[in-house]
C-alpha cells in the first residue's frame, strides 16, 4: 500500500512553487527596469511613473514651522513640523477620526471638516499670551499630503483621478482637491497658505533623505506597496512638452505595484496567487503589490492550508468554516508565526485555537511556520527586484545609496530587511550590500512641512 505522505513531503512541493532563483530575480529586474523607462517616456503605461511636481532634494537646511494635513486612511492627521536645519525636526500632531459618512457623504463637506480640524489644531496650539507654538498672527504654508492617485501638472494643484483605500465622498473625483481644500480653509478664514499636493511616498522619499542624505529611493510596504526616487528631468520624456529645465531633478511616484499587470509575463505567480487575483476586487491589477504587501501574504498562505485541508491532509475531523472564510489569515499571524521562539511552537497552538478553533500537531505547526518564511521570503526577495530595478537605471551600485522603506511589513515582518538585503546581494553579487535599507522618516507629516518648505523657497 502507498505510503503516507509526511508534512515534510508536502512541503517540498511549496518550496519549488515559491522559490526565486537569484537567475530568476536578475531577469525580473531587468524587465523591471524596461518598464520603468517606459512609464516616463509616455503616459497610460502599466506602471504610471507619475510626476511630482517636487523639484530636487531638500538641502538639510530649511528652516521654519510648517503646517500638514495627511489625509490617508483610518484618521485625519494634523502636524506642525518645525525644521531646524541639519536634518533636524520637531513634530507636533494630533489625529482625528472620520466617520463612515464623510468617508461617503459630499466631497466639499469632507474638506470642510478637514479645515475645521485644522482650525481646532490652530486654535488650541495659538495661546494669546504668544507663549504656544504659533504665535498670533502668524500666516503658515500648508503641506497637504493625499495619498490617493491624481492627476498633477503643478506641486500645488491635483485632479483627483478615482478613490481607492474605502473612500467615495461624492463631487470630488476629476476635480482638483487643493482648490476644492482651499476653498474650506478660506471659508474659515484660516492663517494658512497651501503651497503642495503630495503623496505619502514622496513625502518618505524626502522626509528620509532630509535626515539622511544617502537616501536615494523611498519603498513603503503596508497594506500597499509603492516607490519613490528622484529622476532626471531629461529623463521623464512625457513632460518635455512643459519645458521645464533640463538639468532639473524631479521626485517620481512609480506606483510599482501595478508592475506586470494584466500581461503577467515576468513575474512567477502559484496558482494560489492566481486565485487572489481572480476573486479581488480588481482582477489583472497591481500584480506586483498582489505577490508583496500586508493585505495579501496571509491570503496566499491561506489558500495552501484550505488546498491541503480539502485533500483531507490537515484538520481531518475537525470543522473548518472559520479559516475557510477568505481574508481570514492576518499577515500579522505570518510575523507571529515566523517569530515563534518555543520548541513546542506555542505561539502557532494560539493562533489557531484562538482564531480558528483548530487543533494542531507539531509536524504541523513547523509547516505552517516553514510556509510563512516561503511566502514571506518570496514578498521580500520581489521587493528586492523593484528596487534592484532603480538602483541600475540610477547607476547607484557602485557608489551605493540608502533606501528609506515604511509600513508594517517592512517594520514589524522579522527578517524582512535582512531578506531584502539578502535579495539584493543576489541579484548583484557583494557590490548588494552597498544598497541598504532603513526605517525611514514620517513621509507624510514631516515630509510633507519639507516639501512645503521647499515650494516656498522656490517660490
Ligand atoms: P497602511 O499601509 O494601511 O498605511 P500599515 O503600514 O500598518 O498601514 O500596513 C497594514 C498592513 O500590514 C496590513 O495588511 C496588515 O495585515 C499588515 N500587518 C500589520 N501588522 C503586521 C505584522 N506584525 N507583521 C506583518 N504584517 C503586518
Amino acid at each position: 500500500h502507498a505510503t503516507k505522505k509526511t508534512m515534510v513531503d508536502h512541503l517540498r512541493k511549496y518550496e519549488s512553487a515559491f522559490t526565486l532563483t537569484p537567475q530568476r530575480m536578475r531577469m525580473i529586474t531587468e524587465a523591471f527596469k524596461d518598464t520603468l523607462e517606459h512609464g516616463l517616456k509616455e503616459y497610460g503605461q502599466i506602471v504610471p511613473m507619475i510626476p511630482t511636481y517636487v523639484f530636487g532634494w531638500p538641502t538639510g537646511e530649511e528652516k521654519g514651522d510648517f503646517l500638514a494635513v495627511d489625509l490617508g486612511g483610518t484618521n485625519l492627521r494634523v502636524c506642525l513640523v518645525t525644521l531646524q536645519g541639519e536634518g533636524k525636526f520637531e513634530i507636533t500632531q494630533t489625529k482625528y477620526r472620520l466617520t463612515e459618512e464623510q468617508k461617503h457623504g459630499d466631497g466639499e463637506k469632507l474638506f470642510d471638516f478637514c479645515a475645521e480640524c485644522l482650525q481646532t489644531f490652530i486654535n488650541t496650539n495659538t495661546p494669546e499670551d504668544g507663549t504656544g507654538l504659533i504665535k498670533p498672527g502668524q500666516e503658515l504654508a500648508l503641506g497637504f499630503t493625499f495619498s490617493y492617485p491624481c492627476a498633477q501638472e503643478r506641486i500645488d494643484h491635483g485632479q483627483l483621478i478615482r478613490w481607492t483605500k474605502g473612500f467615495g465622498a461624492h463631487n470630488t473625483e476629476g476635480r482638483d482637491v487643493a482648490a476644492m481644500f482651499r476653498t474650506s480653509l478660506e471659508k474659515l478664514h484660516l492663517p494658512v497658505k497651501l503651497t503642495a499636493l503630495i503623496n505619502d511616498t514622496t513625502g518618505t522619499l524626502i522626509a528620509s533623505h532630509y535626515v539622511n542624505p544617502r537616501t536615494k529611493i523611498a519603498v513603503i510596504f503596508g497594506t500597499g506597496c509603492n516607490a519613490a526616487y528622484m529622476e532626471n528631468v531629461s529623463e521623464i520624456g512625457k513632460i518635455d512638452n512643459l519645458g521645464i529645465e533640463k538639468s532639473a531633478q524631479m521626485a517620481i511616484n512609480c506606483e510599482w505595484g501595478a508592475f506586470d499587470s494584466f500581461q503577467h509575463e515576468h513575474l512567477p505567480r502559484t496558482k494560489y496567487d492566481q486565485i487572489v487575483d481572480e476573486t479581488s476586487n480588481k482582477p489583472g491589477e497591481q500584480a506586483f503589490e498582489k505577490l508583496i504587501s500586508g493585505r495579501y501574504l496571509g491570503e496566499i498562505l491561506r489558500l495552501v492550508i484550505c488546498e491541503l485541508t480539502d485533500e483531507g491532509v490537515l484538520f481531518l475531523g475537525q470543522n473548518t468554516y472559520k479559516i475557510e472564510k477568505a481574508y481570514s489569515f492576518d499577515t500579522a499571524f505570518l510575523s507571529l508565526m515566523e517569530s515563534d521562539p518555543t520548541e513546542e511552537l506555542l505561539m502557532i497552538i494560539g493562533i489557531f485555537s484562538h482564531f480558528f478553533a483548530l487543533e494542531t500537531t507539531l509536524a504541523e505547526r513547523q509547516f505552517f511556520r516553514a510556509l510563512a518564511r516561503l511566502v514571506g521570503r518570496r514578498a521580500a526577495r520581489l521587493s528586492a527586484c523593484g528596487i534592484a530595478a532603480i538602483v541600475g537605471k540610477m547607476g547607484y551600485l557602485e557608489e551605493g545609496c540608502a533606501v528609506g522603506a515604511d509600513g508594517s511589513l517592512y517594520n514589524k515582518y522579522p527578517k524582512f530587511a535582512d531578506r531584502v538585503h539578502e535579495g539584493l546581494q543576489d541579484i548583484f553579487g557583494d557590490k548588494g550590500r552597498n544598497i541598504v535599507t532603513h526605517h525611514a522618516e514620517d513621509g507624510s507629516g514631516v515630509g510633507s512641512a519639507i516639501i512645503a518648505a521647499m515650494t516656498k523657497i522656490r517660490k
